[in-house]
């Protein structure tokens, strides 16, 4: 499903070089839920990014369902991440000033041809029904707690039915029990089918996907399978 090969990635500015992912070859099969761990500045989001098509490798192969992006242009990869990947992240990213059932629409947006104004509200009621929102509609972002907040940035990721879901950090602006049940709806989506890449800090969370990728200072140092979940 995803499938990244001898990839390296410099940032370069004028003044400073920063290798940020050396040499790194990760291959993650459909229905994976795999969680990233390392320290801070060791190339984790950079990873993510990488995976969701927001930025390209300066070497190596990127391959994304079967399809090798090496050579497409902003258009393509747009068209690859619309239809494959949603992305959640640790500050949320809403529009306050949006309720969240259009908050949840946004994506659908963007695809072209696609659901009319009726059925992409239809769409983004059923995304909010399976985070257990289905209550808070036609509530405003700051009207919601941290972890009703991170459900409804996951109805967003999910409302266009990507096949992949990258997440950075979604639990780590939550306490623990809105962490775990940030857990449990992945875990959920996972079960449903979706493959699943997490960047977490938090041991705990890691421990309840399949398998867990090490990084240090842009090189992968561990990558295991956790039998009990896999
Ligand atoms: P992590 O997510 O593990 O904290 P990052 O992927 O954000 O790490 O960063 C990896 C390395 O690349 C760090 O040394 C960081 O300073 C550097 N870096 C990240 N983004 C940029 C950028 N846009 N320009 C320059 N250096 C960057
Ligand atoms: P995260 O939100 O995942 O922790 P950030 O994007 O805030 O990651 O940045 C991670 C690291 O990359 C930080 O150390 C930051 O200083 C560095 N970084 C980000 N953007 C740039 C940039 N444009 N130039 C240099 N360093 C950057």
């Amino acid at each position: 499903m995803i499938n990244l090969q001898n990839i390296e990635k410099v940032y370069r500015t004028s003044t400073i070089e920063t290798l940020a992912l050396n040499n790194i070859n990760l291959h993650i099969r459909t229905g994976e839920f795999v969680s990233i761990m390392g320290p801070s500045g060791c190339g984790k989001s950079t990873l993510l990014n990488l995976m969701g098509l927001l930025d390209a490798p300066s070497a190596g192969r990127v391959e994304i369902g079967g399809e090798t992006v090496t050579q497409y242009r902003d258009k393509e990869l747009a068209r690859l991440r619309n239809q494959k990947i949603g992305f959640i992240f640790q500050s949320f990213h809403l529009i306050n000033d949006l309720s969240v059932l259009d908050n949840v629409e946004i994506p659908l947006l963007y695809r072209k041809g696609d659901a009319s104004g009726p059925s992409r509200r239809q769409l983004a009621r059923e995304a909010l029904e399976k985070v257990g929102l289905s209550n808070r509609m036609n509530h405003f972002p700051n009207q919601l707690s941290g972890g009703q907040k991170q459900r409804v940035a996951i109805a967003r990721a999910i409302v266009g039915q990507p096949s992949i879901i990258l997440a950075d950090e979604p639990t780590g602006n939550l306490d623990s029990a809105m962490g775990n049940e940030i857990m449990s709806i992945l875990q959920q989506l996972n079960a449903d089918g979706a493959t699943i890449v997490m960047v977490t800090h938090d041991e705990t969370m890691a421990k309840k996907t399949h398998r867990l990728v090490r990084l240090f200072d842009g090189a992968m140092v561990g990558d295991s399978v956790l039998m009990s979940n896999a």
